[in-house]
């Protein structure tokens, strides 16, 4: 299969479409992003990569770090951690509110605000420098210590993010944050807010490709039997209550983020991140999900 004209051709054709999305607002530093950025970068499981578009360009990652900050509390603290936060499709929205009741206070999957909180808990109660520790996993898994934080960024949601502090309090309200909530907060809001490019992106989730192995020097960064299982959360819950509609349509694990970054993996042959910043109503870029349903149909390959 050649994968950089199958790459080109469906660029093209998606450059072609009307782009039907809504670039996020309701964090101030994300409106400023410019709408008609479109990339895409691919790295198979051998090293070869090909990218398209505008996939040098750091954008923000948002949600999609919190499948590595899953990854790090995964490998540091094991099946502990499921104790704390569950592994089923919420089938509600990224900041939802409503299950944590009935639920009392244990959200349903990491890779809602919820969860991704009590994770960051975790890892406070772990690591003496929790911000600076995260940071230097994620270049170390690229292979790239230019990799930051935006502090703009986590201020500008720290400013207006009055859910996600309505989630943090809710959930302490149930003792399952056991640190302070602001500094949950501030550690949540930085994990968001780190930057990458597509290629860096493809990079840092080379290892969920791979066995759970880093592909520069083949070092083991988690498990194979806890990358297989961070790829099946992904696989149905990545998308929040549009994770049945990825799956249908695409066939691999994948998360997005509200910045208009999709990481999508075949495990062991590649990984592929796209970059398009207008979403669907669901939060999810609407040419991201677009480019993968065409690529895995294209290709004639799926995880299925
Ligand atoms: N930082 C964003 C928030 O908490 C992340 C949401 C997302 O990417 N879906 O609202």
């Amino acid at each position: 299969m050649n994968y950089p004209s199958s790459i080109k051709d469906i660029y093209q054709t998606i450059l072609k479409e009307e782009d039907l999305g809504a670039i996020a607002t309701y964090i101030p530093e994300l409106a400023k992003v410019n709408p008609n950025k479109f990339g895409v970068h691919l790295i198979t499981k051998e090293g070869f990569e090909f990218g398209i578009g505008d996939y040098k360009d750091q954008f923000s990652i948002q949600s999609i770090s919190k499948v590595l900050l899953l990854s790090l509390a995964y490998q540091l603290l094991g099946d502990s951690i499921w104790s704390r936060v569950g592994v089923e499709p919420s089938g509600t929205a990224f900041n939802s509110l409503i299950q944590l009741e009935s639920d009392l206070g244990i959200p349903r999957n990491p890779f809602i605000n919820a969860g991704a909180m009590v994770i960051c808990d975790l890892l406070i109660s772990q690591l003496v420098h929790p911000k600076e520790d995260f940071l230097e996993f994620v270049q170390n898994i690229t292979g790239n210590t230019d990799i930051i934080y935006s502090k703009k960024v986590a201020q500008s949601e720290q400013k207006v993010g009055y859910r996600n502090v309505a989630l943090c309090y809710f959930i302490k309200s149930f003792d399952n944050i056991k640190n302070d909530p602001e500094e949950v907060l501030d550690f949540y809001f930085h994990v968001c807010s780190i930057e990458m490019s597509c290629q860096e992106l493809s990079n840092s989730f080379h290892f969920l490709a791979n066995d759970g192995f880093r592909n520069i020097h083949q070092e083991e960064v988690i498990s194979m039997s806890k990358a297989k299982r961070i790829n099946a959360i992904m696989q149905t819950c990545g998308f929040y209550d549009e994770s049945g509609e990825f799956s249908f349509k695409v066939g691999l694990p994948g998360k997005s983020g509200v910045g208009g970054g999709i990481i999508a993996l075949h495990p062991d042959k590649y990984s592929i991140a796209v970059w398009s910043p207008k979403l669907n109503d669901k939060g999810n870029s609407y040419r991201g999900m677009r480019f993968l349903e065409l690529w895995t149909s294209k290709i004639e390959s799926s995880i299925f």
